[in-house]
């Protein structure tokens, strides 16, 4: 077996492990994230709103409340730094009565005290004024400048790639299965290695309470609640800012929502379920959508969905998120929402809860900075022509839909990404109306021909998604 020695093992390389290994990476210690899966970004991670919540649905006092507001505070330093889209569209919650309105006014109360800025209850005709397409029935609105949006996988790709640069080794195909102790060192058994290490940070997204429980720590469970999205084509560009319903007690209530990439999307729904591997959409969850997406705007036109998608909130019952150490694994659990916006200040608190364990020392030097892979689609003429000029394969377009030339594939595949939606989230191959009908082939055929892997070893997704399994003729 093999083994390998360090400071510190992160378990789980979602937006949470990830913003915990940059924020490690600062000081004079050994790090390694350890993920069952192939890729980054594969849990809670990848199925999410991406928005970066202003802070006014946690109860106050809670550790949710305040590191939601601090993690949003961080978001446009923090994206600036890694070359990650963030647009700071603020966010209304829409009521249509008395009992909405009063909702909302409890909800202005929770983000006063948790200290949310410049929120302010708006009337209907106000909320029109700045989205005009928002239903006539709408009599109040929550407005919340403070919210934005991001890319949640592109941010957690970029959290990775910066923390690998500043030392932080990272190890796929490692999923944790056993962990023991001798004195006061962890060893961690993850595929054919033996890790050992003096702390670890479980950020294990819906398998937390498991991990917890293979280091003897049973004091808490997680329920996968299950969250389904319909994804619309660019076209059906229609709103500006994310657009809540009323909150109950199983989530933030569905939204109609642009992307940072200028689709809009409807959902959430909110499902417990007993099954942490499941990921399916259903008929049921799309008709409920479309249905509450025109309660907010009439006007939607649900038919130009191109694909739907479902992710999975890490719900613990102890309604907050559970930062604690135990014995030198400090948990970074149950994290749901708004756990994509807290990363940043999730990170932070882990860094401090360790510092009361271990003398932290800073390294000398430091790469804030990240390099983000070059967005043809977004640039002018110039800009394009002088990046065909360095390199002529920016000058060939394999997706047609979102204009994602050979040049990024190659990149992506060069900082790491082998499967077809690890180059998809890295430089969004297939994100548009054909869904890599057209495009799937040709990209099969570079990563072929860049890695060497043969055509039926590629994946689309995790371990087992072969696209192709034999030759026809
Ligand atoms: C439907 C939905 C909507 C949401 N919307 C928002 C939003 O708009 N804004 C917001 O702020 N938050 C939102 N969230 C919450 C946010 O997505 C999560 O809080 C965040 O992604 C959690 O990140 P994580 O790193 O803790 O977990 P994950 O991303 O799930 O990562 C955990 C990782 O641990 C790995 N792992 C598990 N077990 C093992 C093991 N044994 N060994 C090694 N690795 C292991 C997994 O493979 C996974 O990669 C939403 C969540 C959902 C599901």
């Amino acid at each position: 077996m093999l083994s390998g020695h360090y400071d510190i093992v992160i378990i789980g390389a979602g937006v949470v492990g990830c913003a915990i290994a940059r924020e490690l990476s600062k000081y004079k210690l050994t790090v390694a994230v350890l993920e069952a899966e192939n890729d980054v970004s594969m849990g809670a991670s990848r199925a999410n709103s991406g928005i970066v919540h202003s802070g006014y649905d946690a109860k106050p006092g809670t550790a949710m409340a305040r590191l939601n507001v601090m993690g949003c505070a961080m978001y446009g330093k923090m994206c600036d730094e890694l070359g990650v889209a963030y647009k700071r569209t603020g966010s209304m919650t829409v009521a249509w009565d008395e009992r909405g309105e009063r909702m909302l006014q409890e909800l202005l109360g929770q983000g006063v005290a948790n200290g949310v800025p410049d929120i302010a209850i708006l009337s209907g005709d106000e909320a029109r004024e700045l989205e005009p397409l928002l239903s006539k029935d709408v009599t109040a609105a929550l407005y919340a400048p403070s919210c934005g949006i991001t890319n949640p996988f592109q941010l957690t790709i970029a959290l990775y790639e910066n923390a690998s640069e500043n030392g932080a080794e990272f190890f796929f195909n490692a999923a944790v299965k056993k962990i023991s102790k001798s004195g006061d060192v962890f060893e961690i058994s993850a595929g054919d290695t033996q890790y050992h290490s003096k702390y670890i940070i479980n950020a294990a997204g819906i398998h937390a309470d498991e991990i917890a429980r293979l280091a003897g720590d049973d004091s808490f469970s997680i329920v996968p609640r299950v969250g389904e999205y319909i994804l619309m084509d660019k076209d059906a560009l229609l709103v500006t800012r994310p657009l809540f319903q009323t909150p109950s007690a199983m989530g933030k209530g569905v939204l109609v929502a642009p992307t940072v990439d200028n689709n809009i999307y409807i959902g959430p729904t909110a499902r417990d379920t007993t099954d942490k591997g499941v990921y399916e959409t259903t008929a049921e969850g799309f008709l409920k959508l479309r249905e509450l997406a025109r309660m907010t705007v009439e006007a939607i036109d649900t038919r130009k969905q191109i694909t739907g998608f479902a992710g999975l909130r890490a719900v613990s019952g102890e309604d907050d998120f559970i930062i604690r150490d135990f014995g030198g694994m400090i948990h970074a659990a149950g994290i749901c929402s708004p756990g994509l916006t807290s990363a940043p200040a999730i990170a932070q608190e882990v860094r401090d809860i360790l510092s009361g364990m271990t003398e932290l020392i800073e390294k000398e030097e430091w790469t804030a900075k990240r390099i983000p892979i070059p967005k043809f689609e977004s640039m002018s003429d110039d800009e394009r022509s002088r990046l065909i000029y360095e390199n002529p394969a920016f000058g060939h377009v394999v997706c047609r839909c979102e204009t994602v030339t050979e040049g990024e594939i190659v990149e992506a595949i060069r900082r790491g990404a082998r499967t077809l939606d690890g180059i998809k989230r890295r430089v969004r191959t297939g994100m548009g109306r054909c869904q890599g009908g057209f495009c799937a082939p040709r990209i099969m055929e570079i990563i072929a021909r860049e890695t060497g892997l043969a055509m039926t070893e590629i994946l689309k997704d995790g371990e087992g998604s072969n696209m192709v399994v034999a030759p026809t003729r």
